[in-house]
């Protein structure tokens, strides 16, 4: 069985095969700046040399497709000799409102709904979308399976999703919290069940997925039950970019002072806030630990306001679970720096929160990072959003 993962963002399309047999990667890459200026696409074979940065023709996610179609098929770069070798693709969609609570066959019931949902999901669904369509059009006959960003928190209690705004807007509007990075959320906590082993029908697990952007689940056997990101992934943990929690009334403030409108507020709050704003250095953690360690305070300041909001949510998700037995930590930051990590958990040593110093040194793989007599299991699981939705799609078919 292979299977075919397609990442499509709103300028960008990322892609793995793999060969589900034994869950290897036959080749990945990703097309960039598509519709924009000087289009390039990579892509890296197992076993052999790839292409990096190569100069394309790229005027839509359509053309994108065709083109990954013919790398795969290439006599050189190629890694299979005919597209019925794939026996479909999973294709990542971010945002199904309240419609699905887990992956599904794409049909034309599923393709309206992300096209509804296309207001929620302004700069990914119609990607998503496109992405869909040029697999139906290329590959006929195909199965199609689109695996959501919002499904995994669908299991949300509504005390946990609700805003407290008036009750007509969730009717009239379906404002509430979504929550995203589900794939991740839900693969982490399945392995950190696993991998840690939890009794999954009695588990109370945290995951901290820390990246570029950045959320956090709480998990009670196996389901979600609340988590920060909300109507969009602005709400929650600061972020590279992301402001997360703010007083909304900061959004008239800045319009009326600075002359802005609303969308180029929220634009601000979404691209150039977060720990790049707050530090004026990067939203790249790797540069904030370099400026931090040669005196810039500011870069400082973000970091510990980051790893503040993080363990404050953290806090906050032990209380709304009344208890916890495994934090996991996943994505970039959350992976690679036993320091971030180390910062979160001093807040926890009330809680009997005991980390190996040693093992916390590690990066990259999955490990147990506590000591064998802290209260709680803390965890290092890698994440792989294209390996779960691989597996939800081959479980579907
Ligand atoms: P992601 O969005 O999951 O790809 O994570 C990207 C972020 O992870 C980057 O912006 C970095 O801040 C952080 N990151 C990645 N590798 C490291 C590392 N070795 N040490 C510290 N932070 C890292």
């Amino acid at each position: 069985m292979k299977i075919l993962v397609l990442n499509c963002g709103s300028s960008s399309l990322k892609y793995q095969l793999f060969d589900m047999e034994n869950e290897s990667v036959l080749a990945k890459g990703i097309c960039e700046k598509i519709g924009l200026d000087a289009p390039q696409m990579s892509h890296t074979p197992a076993g052999k040399d790839g292409f990096k940065d190569k100069k394309v023709v790229m005027p839509d996610h359509k053309a994108a497709v065709q083109l990954v179609i013919e790398a795969l098929l290439d006599k050189e770069v190629g890694v299979i000799s005919d597209m019925s070798e794939v026996d479909a693709v999973g294709h990542r969609v971010l945002h199904a409102g309240m419609h699905y609570s887990a992956s599904v066959v794409v049909n034309d019931d599923v393709k309206r709904v992300i096209r509804e949902c296309f207001d929620l999901g302004p700069l990914h669904n119609p990607a998503n979308l496109i992405g869909i369509e040029a697999c139906e059009a290329l590959m006929p006959g195909t199965p199609n399976v689109a695996v959501f960003d919002t499904a995994f928190h669908q299991t949300m209690p509504e005390k946990a999703y609700m805003y407290a705004i008036p009750y007509e807007y969730f009717k009239k509007y379906d404002i509430r919290k979504y929550g995203f990075h589900g794939t991740s959320h839900s693969y982490v906590s399945k392995r950190a069940i696993d991998f840690g082993k939890l009794d999954p029908n009695n588990s109370k697990v945290i995951v901290c997925h820390l990246g570029n952007g950045a959320s956090i689940s709480a998990v009670v056997n196996g389901k979600c039950v609340d988590t920060s990101m909300g109507l969009t992934p602005l709400e929650g943990l600061i972020m590279g970019t992301r402001c997360g929690d703010i007083d909304p009334a900061v959004v008239q403030y800045i319009a009326n002072k600075e002359g802005k409108s609303v969308d180029e507020v929220l634009n601000i709050l979404n691209k150039k806030s977060g720990v790049a704003g707050v530090s004026g250095v990067s939203s790249d953690f790797r540069d904030l630990e370099k400026a931090s360690n040669e005196g810039n305070e500011r870069a400082k300041l973000a970091f510990d306001m980051f790893i503040y909001k993080v363990a404050k949510t953290v806090g906050g998700y032990i209380a709304a679970m009344n208890g916890v037995d495994c934090i996991a930590f996943t994505a970039g930051l959350g992976e690679n720096d036993g320091k971030a990590r180390a910062a979160v958990c001093s807040y926890l040593e009330f809680l009997g929160v005991k980390l190996d110093d040693e093992m916390n040194k590690l990066r990259g793989k999955e490990m147990v990072i506590s000591t064998e007599d802290s209260k709680v299991k803390v965890l290092v699981i890698p994440t792989n959003e294209e390996l779960a939705i691989a597996r939800e799609t081959l479980a579907l078919i």
